[in-house]
C-alpha cells in the first residue's frame, strides 16, 4: 500500500492516466488545499478509480498524542504518534508575520551528541517522506481549528505553516532519500506549496549528505551545527566530527557557495554556548578564523538545561562577550534563546520524557 502523503505529483498523475490525468489535480487538492483526510471522496473521481485507489492507497496522517502551547510565546509542542505508536516531535513557532514547523526526520538519531536528548535514544527508525509531509498537515490542520491561538498572534485567518526547519529529532542527512523526496512533495505547488529558500535542513555535519542534498536541490537553505570549532573538542560533543571533520564541511561549504555566486543565500551557523566547554573568547576567536570567506549568519543559542545534565548554560555576561567579539569580527550574529521554554520545547525532551514515564509504570505494574 502506498502513502498518499509520500506520493509525488508526477507519481500521482502517472497512476491517474489510464482515467485522466485531471483526477491527480482534485486528490491533491483535496489533500493539501482543502486537508481533507479522504481525498477519495473528492468529487468528479471515477468510481472505478477510487475502489483501485482504495486497495492501493492509504492516508498516513499521524496523530497528536500529546500538545503544549506555551503561554510566554505561543510556540506549539506536539507529540506526535504514528502509526506503528513511535513518538516524534514536531514544533509550531509562531513569529511576527509568519509561522516555521519544526520536523522530525526520524525517530531518534544515531549520532549521539551529548549534549542532545534525541542522541541519548539512540536511532529506531528512519520517518518515511509521507510521515515528514503528515507533520506539516497535521500543524497546517491544527492552525485552522485553533482561530482564538491565531487571533492571540494577531494573524490573518488564512495564514498558515509557511516555513520548516529540519531541526526536530534526528540527523536529516541521515535519512537523505527520504528528505529529498519529502522536499520535492513539500514544494509541489498544487500541493504544500513551500518555497525551498523556506525550507531549512539542519545538519550536524554530514558531509555526503550535504553533498547529495545540494547536488539535487542547490537552492534549500541549510543550517549548521557547529558548537565547536576545534576537533578534539568538537568529536567530544559531535561524534559525527571524527567521520567528517568540521574543516572539511567549511571547506566544501566555502566552495560551493563561491559557486553559486549569490548574494541573498548564506548558510545559518548554530552555535550552542555552553558554560566552560565552549563559551571562551578563544572559542570565539576560532569560529572567526574558520569562518572567514563563508556567507553565514550565526544563531547563538544559551544551553537550556532540562533535568540532570553534565553541562550548564552560559553566565549572560559571558553570552554577551562572546556575541560582541564575533559582532565585531563582522559577522552577523543573533542571540536565540530555545522557544517555549515552559513547554520543554528542546529537541527530544518530550519523547524522552514520556518514555521514562512509561518505563516507571511499566515497573511499577510488574
Ligand atoms: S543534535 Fe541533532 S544530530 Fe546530534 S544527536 Fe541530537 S538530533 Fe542527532
Amino acid at each position: 500500500m502506498k502513502d498518499f502523503f509520500d506520493t509525488t505529483y508526477a507519481e500521482l498523475i502517472e497512476l491517474c492516466r489510464p482515467w485522466s490525468v485531471q483526477h491527480a489535480k482534485a486528490i491533491f487538492r483535496s489533500l493539501y488545499k482543502d486537508y481533507s483526510l479522504e481525498p477519495l471522496n473528492a468529487p468528479s473521481l471515477p468510481r472505478e478509480m477510487v475502489a483501485r485507489f482504495s486497495e492501493q492507497f492509504y492516508l498516513n496522517t499521524a496523530d497528536i498524542y500529546q500538545e503544549s502551547v506555551s503561554r510566554y510565546d505561543g510556540t506549539v509542542k506536539f507529540l506526535v504518534r504514528l502509526a506503528d505508536g513511535a513518538l516524534i516531535e514536531a514544533v509550531l513557532m509562531p513569529e511576527r508575520s509568519r509561522i516555521t514547523l519544526c520536523v522530525s526526520s526520524q525517530v531518534g538519531c544515531a549520532q549521539a551528541c551529548s549534549f542532545c536528548h534525541t542522541g541519548r535514544m539512540g536511532l529506531k527508525r528512519q520517518l518515511t517522506a509521507g510521515e515528514i509531509v503528515a507533520q506539516l498537515m497535521l500543524a497546517r490542520r491544527w492552525i485552522r481549528a485553533h482561530p482564538q491561538w491565531r487571533e492571540e498572534r494577531g494573524f490573518h485567518e488564512k495564514i498558515t505553516v509557511n516555513n520548516i526547519v529540519f531541526m526536530g529529532m534526528g540527523e536529516p542527512l541521515d535519512n537523505v532519500e527520504a528528505l529529498k523526496r519529502s522536499l520535492t512533495i513539500l514544494c509541489e505547488t498544487i500541493g504544500p506549496n513551500l518555497s525551498l529558500r523556506k525550507i531549512s535542513v539542519s545538519t550536524a555535519g554530514h558531509l555526503d549528505g550535504i553533498k547529495n542534498l545540494l547536488e539535487a536541490f542547490p537552492k534549500v537553505s541549510l543550517a549548521l551545527s557547529l558548537h565547536a570549532t576545534q576537533n578534539r573538542e568538537r568529536s567530544q560533543l559531535m561524534p559525527i566530527n571524527r567521520r567528517w571533520p568540521i574543516a572539511d564541511v567549511i571547506a566544501y561549504l566555502k566552495e560551493f557557495y563561491a559557486r553559486a555566486n549569490d548574494d541573498d543565500r548564506s548558510v545559518l551557523i548554530q552555535y550552542t554556548v555552553i558554560s566552560g566547554v565552549n563559551d571562551a573568547e578563544e572559542q570565539a576567536q576560532g569560529i572567526v578564523d574558520l569562518l572567514v570567506g563563508l556567507p553565514v549568519k550565526i544563531n547563538i543559542i544559551p544551553l537550556n538545561v532540562v533535568g540532570p545534565s553534565q553541562f550548564k548554560g552560559p553566565e549572560p555576561e559571558a553570552l554577551e562577550r562572546f556575541r560582541d567579539y564575533l559582532h565585531r569580527s563582522g559577522f552577523r550574529v543573533m542571540v536565540r534563546y530555545s522557544k517555549g521554554q515552559d513547554i520543554d520545547a528542546a529537541c527530544g525532551q518530550l519523547v524522552v520524557q514520556h518514555e521514562k514515564q512509561a518505563a516507571s509504570e511499566s515497573i511499577s505494574r510488574a
